[in-house]
């Protein structure tokens, strides 16, 4: 006779426990130190990893099954949006750059966080990191896969996304991205999760994947907006896992506070670098518009890190050194970039306008005191300038910071070659980004090297790609299918 064995129900902690840390394996014929030299080569000193309690952890059966759900939402959304035609219903055609820079910036990144958190899976070895990490590496793997289709439905239409991994790897514009990525990437496992914890999670994508999505959705793009939907849900997973290994690091040994601040100090300052690029698309490149970028900033990063760094204050972790900067220039950021984006308009891999007066009029409303005197005049005069055919056009490429790779304001080549020689050949946009490359002089030195050797030629940059939006293929496009009169 058949007997039913029945096996003693676990708890949700024992499931747990079996399908993700028991998983591992005992080192039985090389020593930890030789498997996993990584483990150690930072300093950080941890004595007790089965303290480790993983917030919001989910067995990889729990996972599979809700990111399948969620991905059979998206791609319902998506296919709706494509069978109707949806490139149609944008606000204006002018919105479709935002994505453009979406795609060529922020897709990448995507893909390099995966990379970097399946490295640290394995570097991380046999602790209780290393599923957590590997299920982020899969997010991340998956943002970049739905982000890339949903926005692929606009490369059928629309010029400037065709090329866009060959232009993160190689075009001037897009150094930014690529050396935030390469920092990463190049970075040991500890300061690559404090590095997404405090500056991608807690800077760049609560801003890209809230309040830009929101925006996306105001100006018609459903697919955008979805796929920034069903990725900020793992992102919240992420926040809450980052902040609490800080935490706990700190916790751990007295030895980590003073690495982790200085990687808090780095990873913040570059991503405030980094998240100039959402603030130009939230301010310049909607023409649906609802938050203002100052407004996200400082309600998605300014004040919840405020509150995370109260909380912290008994640890004796400090707000990054560049916090006060940081908060004061995000009433500056999106004018100047924005200025300097129709500057070297010639070269660029998307369309760049004079905003309307409407449009200045916003601005100033959101940007009371700063806007109508330091930026409205140029503005204007840029407007003036267009309707003139003399829009600015530079045709060489600006002396760009050797840390962030962002253009360093006010030097033109031969100033910054004169200051140079005592940066050992660069230049710099601030003094954080200096004290970051002085940290790592030949790291950085490399990446701005690689930049230099290869900006020229820009590979695929079509005439169609680049220039002013009025009269582009572009807009005479979106004019001609929704029956306007075409501009000659
Ligand atoms: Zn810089």
């Amino acid at each position: 006779m058949d007997t039913t064995v029945t096996h003693p129900a676990m708890s949700r902690a024992q499931h747990l426990s079996a399908m993700t840390t028991d998983l591992s394996w005992t080192l039985s014929h090389q020593s930890e130190q030789a498997t996993f030299p990584a483990l150690h080569a930072e300093g950080i000193q941890v004595h007790n990893w089965s303290a480790w309690q993983a917030p919001l952890q989910k067995t990889v059966e729990a996972y599979w099954h809700m990111q399948g759900e969620k991905d059979k939402r998206l791609y319902a959304i998506t296919d709706a949006f494509a069978q109707n035609n949806g490139q149609l219903g944008v606000s204006d055609a002018r919105y479709v750059n935002a994505i453009k820079w979406l795609m060529q910036v922020f897709t990448p990144i995507e893909y390099c966080a995966h990379r970097g958190h399946a490295r640290v899976s394995r570097q991380l070895g046999v602790t209780p990191l290393q599923t957590q990490s590997m299920m982020q590496s899969l997010d991340h793997l998956r943002h970049q896969q739905i982000e890339t289709h949903a926005l692929s439905h606009f490369n059928k239409y629309f010029n400037g996304m065709h090329s866009f991994p060959e232009w993160f790897d190689n075009h001037w514009f897009l150094a930014f991205a690529k050396s935030y990525a390469d920092d990463l990437l190049s970075a040991g496992p500890y300061e690559f999760l404090v590095a997404m914890a405090l500056g991608y999670n807690q800077v760049v994508s609560p801003v890209l994947h809230v309040p830009f999505m929101s925006a996306a959705a105001d100006n018609g793009d459903m697919s955008t907006a979805s796929a920034g939907f069903s990725a900020a849900t793992d992102k919240v997973q992420h926040q809450t896992a980052g902040l609490t290994l800080i935490e706990w690091l700190v916790r751990e040994d007295a030895a980590n506070l003073p690495l982790v601040q200085a990687w808090i100090d780095k990873w913040f300052w570059r991503s405030v670098r980094l998240s100039s690029v959402v603030a130009t698309m939230q301010d310049y490149m909607l023409p649906t518009r609802t938050q203002s970028w100052l407004s996200c900033w400082t309600t998605c990063v300014q004040q919840p890190l405020q509150q995370v760094f109260n909380m912290w204050a008994p640890l004796g972790l400090k707000l990054p050194a560049s916090w006060q900067q940081a908060c004061e220039q995000q009433a500056h950021v999106s004018h100047q970039t924005w200025l300097r984006l129709c500057r070297y308009s010639a070269s660029l891999s998307l369309h760049v306008w004079a905003p309307n007066p409407d449009e200045l009029d916003w601005l100033s409303h959101q940007y009371p005191g700063t806007f109508d005197t330091l930026y409205r005049p140029h503005l204007q005069g840029l407007a003036h300038q267009i309707a003139h055919g003399q829009r600015p056009a530079a045709e060489t490429a600006p002396v760009l910071c050797g840390t962030c790779q962002l253009p360093a304001v006010g030097n033109n080549r031969s100033e910054a070659k004169a200051q140079a020689k005592s940066h050992q050949g660069r230049y710099f946009c601030s003094l954080h980004c200096q004290h970051i490359f002085n940290r790592e002089p030949d790291k950085h030195q490399q990446q701005a090297h690689w930049n230099t050797q290869t900006w020229n030629p820009i590979p695929h940059l079509l005439d169609a790609d680049v220039g002013m939006f009025p009269g582009s293929e572009d807009d005479n496009n979106f004019k001609e299918w929704n029956g306007e009169v075409q501009q000659t």
